[in-house]
């Protein structure tokens, strides 16, 4: 049997900046999370907020629920940020956003910001080739913007500006238009904990069921003027960073310039276990590797990131660990990569990504429909039995591993999946193809393939 949840929960997943009604629904339902009513007992209809489905709430009701406000304030982030598999961020204006010449412009100005600061992540204006995200930019009545939270590793998958932003200056809408990027890739307000600072009324934001996480090395009040994440924008914004914006995006997505990992002697490092070498591959196709998880000292550490999944063959930064001597090494085919046994070796090393690829079954594929050609990298540790439907193209409420053991890209000893998102289809065909047998479906709203 196969459902679809209901989206009943507008207001949490997006973030109001600026000051309209949805910001006010905002509030209150950020502030019953905090106060500890649970999210799927929460309804925004018809733009008013009920618990319990029918229980209407006020913004007055929902600030009395609380408890006294947080006492620090420093920039924030929520519990999930972008994760490594993104590179490159395509922000896809709408043919509406297009017309409004300011709105345009600021989206160009908001790109700029961030690819100056040298992030391991960059930023386009789509469309645009090599994007491993996409954010669409939309219109909305009034001045203010909203956006989302990154879940899944991938940014939000858009955001919103106010079509009356374009009689500010281009210099106020590169403001806006930075902060809801900002959102997106997992920025709190820096004044969430009070958003009078910035707005002049407002409560407590809470945790938002997104987590509210200091980032190190930000000052400690809120300020007006103070970030491009403040809660509210003046009209005399100019659209650049502060100097915490810049230690905060710097701290949460700072560059990959480390050195390579052919420049190392790992067999040197012998003794020395539990070290930690951060280095980079530009790919991992060719050269020798022994064992699994463990690998000998004098393997190809890139070409074992990728047996590991690390990364994928096309290269990225990684963690190499040393390890002690092993008695015997077990050679295994993993993510396109087969490595071989041996005897006893005088030391070892493990690789690991720099953040650690997310297991495919912490993803809900479903929620990313829309977001065409969007691609995310999961891990698969073990594959067990799961549903399936279709063949090369999925729905996207199939099990991610056990798809990919049925489209051949791994074996049932598990490894690391690149599943790119694609549009519903009219009818899906269920074949048997290694061991695994999928089914037939008809018409269903999104799907997916699968790769290395
Ligand atoms: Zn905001």
């Amino acid at each position: 049997m196969r459902k679809l949840s209901m989206a009943l929960l507008v207001g949490v997943t997006l973030v109001g900046c600026g000051g309209d009604p949805e910001v006010e629904n905002q509030e209150i339902v950020s502030n019953l999370i905090e106060a500890g009513f649970p999210a799927n007992d929460i309804l925004v209809a018809d733009g008013a907020v009920y618990v319990g489905r029918d229980a209407h709430v006020t913004l007055e009701a929902s600030r009395e629920m609380l408890q006294a406000p947080e006492a620090s304030a420093e920039q924030y982030r929520t519990t999930n940020l972008v994760g490594t598999g993104v590179t490159k961020i395509c922000i896809n204006p709408t043919a509406d956003f297009n017309s409004y010449t300011n709105l345009s412009q600021g989206l160009d100005q908001a790109i700029t910001n961030y690819n100056e600061r040298g992030l391991r992540i960059t930023f386009a204006r789509g469309p645009a080739s090599g994007c491993t995200a996409n954010i669409t930019a939309q219109t909305t009545t009034g001045t203010g913007g909203q956006a989302g939270f990154p879940s899944g590793g991938l940014p939000y998958g858009n955001f919103f500006i106010g079509t009356g932003l374009n009689a500010y200056s281009v210099d106020v809408n590169e403001h806006v238009i930075t902060h809801e990027v900002g959102h997106a890739i997992g920025f709190r307000h820096s004044d969430y904990y009070n958003r009078s600072i910035s707005c002049g009324a407002g409560g407590d934001e809470g945790d938002a069921g997104v987590g509210a996480i200091l980032i190190p090395g930000t000052p400690d009040t809120a300020v007006v003027g103070g970030s491009i994440m403040n809660s509210c924008f003046r009209a005399t914004e100019t659209g650049e960073w502060t100097a915490s914006d810049i230690t905060a995006l710097t701290y949460l997505y700072p560059s990959n310039a480390v050195a390579s990992c052919s420049s190392y002697n790992f067999l040197s490092y012998r003794g020395q276990t539990g070290t930690q070498i951060p280095c980079s591959c530009a790919s991992g196709s060719a050269g020798a590797v022994w064992g699994t998880d463990l690998y000998t000292d004098d393997s190809n550490a890139c070409v074992a990131a990728v047996h590991a999944g690390a990364i994928p063959s096309t290269g990225g930064n990684v963690i190499v660990t040393i390890q002690p001597a092993q008695s015997s090494y077990t050679g295994t085919t993993r993510n396109g990569v087969t490595t071989s046994s041996y005897g006893a070796w005088g030391g070892s090393f493990s690789v690991t990504s720099q953040t650690p690829v997310a297991a495919c079954s912490s993803y809900n594929f479903v929620s990313y429909r829309g977001q065409n050609g969007t691609q995310v990298r999961c891990s698969c540790p073990t594959v067990s039995a799961g549903a399936v439907w279709g063949t090369d193209l999925y729905t996207d409420d199939s099990n991610v591993c056990t798809a990919a053991v049925h489209a051949g890209v791994i074996t049932s000893s598990g490894g690391t999946v690149r599943v790119t998102l694609q549009p519903g289809q009219s009818a899906y065909t269920g074949t048997t193809r290694n061991g695994i047998t999928t089914s037939s479906y008809g018409a269903w709203g999104g799907s997916y393939t699968l790769s290395l």
